[in-house]
């Protein structure tokens, strides 16, 4: 298995596709930085833990809560605005965040995967599906050998 496989990098301005609208908002990593996954994964949607971290002057309108190591649903897909050519990674972090956090550097341990891309008719199903990534990420991550990747030396336990 490639897993764990650890991702970091600042988050990135997306095409703001409806993520807010559906729900879930997903944030970008960028491309240089999806190396580790995009050479020995295929596409579809993954679970793990995400982390963002303040900026290092101190200033953020982030609470604590808001950066302590949660678990997240990814999706590694390709990205139709380079015709196809490029992957990119977005993050959904199942947590309820007090702002935006564009630019902050995001931590991701990658722990396995959920299931291929698919195509979708409605608007409904694509949320429905959603919904269930979420509970699968959440589920899968309750098993006990899981919790020594909340505490990673890749992410800041300091928060
Ligand atoms: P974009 O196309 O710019 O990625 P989205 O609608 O997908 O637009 O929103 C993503 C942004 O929403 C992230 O970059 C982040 O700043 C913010 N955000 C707020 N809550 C979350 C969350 N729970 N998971 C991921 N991103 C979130
Ligand atoms: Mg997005």
């Amino acid at each position: 298995s490639p897993f764990p496989i650890l991702l970091a990098g600042p988050v990135q301005q997306g095409f703001g596709r409806g993520g807010k609208e559906l729900g879930c908002p997903t944030a970008n990593l960028p491309d240089e930085s999806i190396t580790p996954i995009s050479s020995v994964a295929k596409t579809g949607v993954y679970y793990g833990y995400a982390q963002v971290l303040p900026p290092k002057d101190g200033k953020t309108e982030l609470c604590q809560d808001d950066i302590r190591v949660h678990p997240m649903v990814m999706s590694l897909g390709w990205n139709p605005f380079y015709k196809n050519k490029v992957l990119t990674a977005e993050i959904h972090i199942l947590h309820e965040f007090k702002s935006d956090f564009y630019g902050y550097n995001m931590n991701a341990v990658v722990l396995g995967y959920i299931r291929p891309e698919l195509d979708y008719t409605s608007r409904e199903a694509l949320i429905d599906d959603i919904e269930i990534d979420k509970r699968v990420a959440l589920n899968s991550l309750n098993r006990p050998e899981y919790e020594k990747y909340r505490t990673n030396s890749h992410f800041d336990l300091t928060c």
